[in-house]
């Protein structure tokens, strides 16, 4: 049973490395939504050749709320570090993961209700 073991023993993928969030408010609704990527599985390399131009990887997402059946489309382009240089949305608008906060919890008694 020694092949149990060793799947037992197998350490769980660290997420922090691989998984992003990506906030968004719906265009129709206005419904703040948070959507998980991962960049290990939702990622397309776009093969290119070293010091061409152009993202490395891209990421195409449909995301659809609880509130309506609007659909908004995300496309994310990547540099080879898997940092996000280009972002659009159809449908909505992207949201800071402050803004998707203050957006999905009552403000607090006694703030300021300016931003
Ligand atoms: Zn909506």
């Amino acid at each position: 049973m020694r092949w149990l073991q060793r799947l037992l023993r197998r350490q769980p993928p660290r997420e922090s490395a691989t998984v992003f969030w990506l906030y968004v408010r719906c265009g129709r609704c206005g419904e703040a939504i948070a959507v998980r990527v991962d960049r290990r599985y939702e990622l397309v390399s776009e093969l290119r050749d070293p010091g061409e131009e152009g993202p490395a990887y891209t990421l195409h997402k449909d995301i659809v709320g609880n509130r309506c059946f609007q659909r908004i489309t995300v496309a994310l382009a990547f540099d080879h570090r898997l940092q996000v240089i280009e972002r659009h949305i159809h449908g909505g608008t992207f949201l800071s993961e402050e803004e998707y906060r203050s957006q999905t919890r009552p403000p607090a008694a006694g703030q300021p209700s300016e931003a």
